[in-house]
């Protein structure tokens, strides 16, 4: 299941990813059944509405139209699904309709802000809908690389665990603020994520419990691992994280044992995050 990942740019039947993720096949948001994973099909009707969908200029930002083709948009089904996307952990992963049903793999994308806006369904009356604005994930993920490096988020690593997971499951959804302070808000939340898994493993690695293996220049040589996740960016939940030595890292992405590793890493740290769950039972 950790193994399967979408190359940015390749060509993918729809037919199949269904086949393997589950999900409706005919929507333009479709969330998988068996994976946290919400696909975006966007197609070339995007444009009817008036709003068209895509990128900005700089490919930092991708607006996305809601589902719902009469009446006003509502934030049921798909629509639901993006918006809580952030807090229920799951990855969105955009694709565009190209022909004969192939699909190409744009981007992972990251929720920042969604706008309400006048437009009118294919009838010709008037109604609200819904735009996402999505911040890629690939740029989220190299900024928070270069921050890391330039040790910018000193501020936030002396805080305690606790702080640390509150800020990491912090609401980002909500609020007036402009898109530059969302996009803010979300990197830190998720930065705020790697730092307390690194915390919690305290200098050893959560998987195979050995001291870290060399002193890293930005400070620690543990790799943050998603345990549930497809791909090791965008949002996520603390006790979803792990971090832990590259050995253990490259051994669960590309090791025979690579999923029973997993599953046991997933163990270790729901003891850790829960020590009390089997006391409850006496
Ligand atoms: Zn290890
Ligand atoms: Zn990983």
């Amino acid at each position: 299941m950790l193994s399967i990942s979408f190359i940015p740019g390749k060509h993918y039947k729809r037919a199949e990813i269904h086949d393997q993720f589950g999900g409706n096949r005919q929507r333009g948001i479709s969330a998988s059944a068996k994976e946290s994973i919400i696909f975006i099909f966007s197609g070339a009707s995007g444009t009817q509405y008036g709003y068209s969908d895509g990128w900005n200029e700089e490919k930092t930002l991708f607006m996305y139209s809601g589902e719902g083709q009469v009446g006003d948009q509502t934030f049921t089904m798909g629509n639901k699904a993006i918006r809580d996307h952030v807090n229920h952990s799951k990855d969105v992963l955009l694709f565009h309709r190209e022909q004969n049903g192939l699909y190409r793999f744009d981007d992972q994308l990251t929720l920042i802000d969604y706008e309400l806006k006048q437009a009118l369904d294919r009838d010709g009356h008037p109604r609200e809908i819904i735009q996402f604005i999505f911040e890629s994930a690939t740029i989220m993920k190299q900024d928070q690389l270069e921050s890391e490096h330039h040790l910018e988020s000193s501020v936030i690593i002396e805080d305690s665990l606790e702080n640390l997971k509150t800020l990491a499951l912090q609401d980002t959804s909500t609020g007036d603020e402009s898109i530059q302070v969302k996009q803010i808000k979300v990197r830190k939340r998720s930065e705020a994520i790697k730092v307390y898994a690194r915390k919690r493993a305290a200098g050893i690695c959560e998987a195979c419990e050995q001291p870290e293996p060399f002193e890293a220049s930005s400070g620690s040589s543990l790799e943050v691992h998603h345990m549930y996740k497809l791909s090791d960016g965008g949002p996520d939940h603390p006790e979803h994280v792990a971090a832990i030595c590259p050995n253990c890292h490259a051994r669960i992405h590309r090791g025979i044992d690579g999923s029973t590793y997993n599953q046991e890493l997933i163990d270790k740290i729901d003891a850790k995050e829960n020590p009390f769950r089997f006391r409850r039972i006496y």
